[in-house]
């Protein structure tokens, strides 16, 4: 049985009159949400690329270009799902996720459950197998200065015989 890890990285810029959604959780009384082609949602869009890189099969990029117009608006989750579903037609099951999302403000803690109930499923894992982690930037650089928002994600995938 082979194991294998990969990381994924992402940030977004914040801006008016966006939503603000993260692990697929739209985040209410946000001021601000994060500006992008899709719905922004770093999150998952990090989780995807720790999941790809696990597999060895690329990144976000190579799959969902943000010159398509069929990702514009898209839900992250549904593309979690499906790159999930690409691992697996490559023959890797996706065994654990573990995320750390880098956030001035809003404070996120009271919606990590929602974050793991909607993430997990997406991957064909229970809630208590995606974990999210919330920090902030101390006040420095883009995430402390309040102009974006960033997300860390490792996945651990295994091969099936
Ligand atoms: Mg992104």
């Amino acid at each position: 049985m082979s194991t294998r890890s990969g990381i994924g990285y992402d940030s977004h810029r914040l801006a008016e009159g966006r939503r603000l959604v993260l692990g697929g959780v739209e985040i209410p009384g946000a001021e601000r949400g994060l500006a992008g082609h899709s719905d922004a949602d770093v999150l998952s869009h990090a989780a995807i690329d720790a999941l790809l890189g696990a597999a060895g099969l690329g990144d976000i990029g190579q799959h969902y270009p943000d010159t398509d117009e069929r990702w514009r608006d898209a839900d992250s989750v549904a593309l979690l799902r499906e790159v999930a579903g690409f691992l697996d037609d490559h023959g890797w099951s996706v065994r654990h996720l573990d995320a750390t999302v880098i956030c001035e403000a809003p404070a996120l803690g009271a919606h990590r459950d929602a974050m793991r109930a909607r993430l997990a499923p997406a991957v064909g894992l229970a809630p208590l197998e995606v974990n999210v982690k919330f920090t902030t930037g101390e006040g420095m650089g883009f995430v402390g200065r309040g102009e974006g928002i960033a997300a860390l994600a490792v996945a651990t995938v295994e091969r099936r015989d």
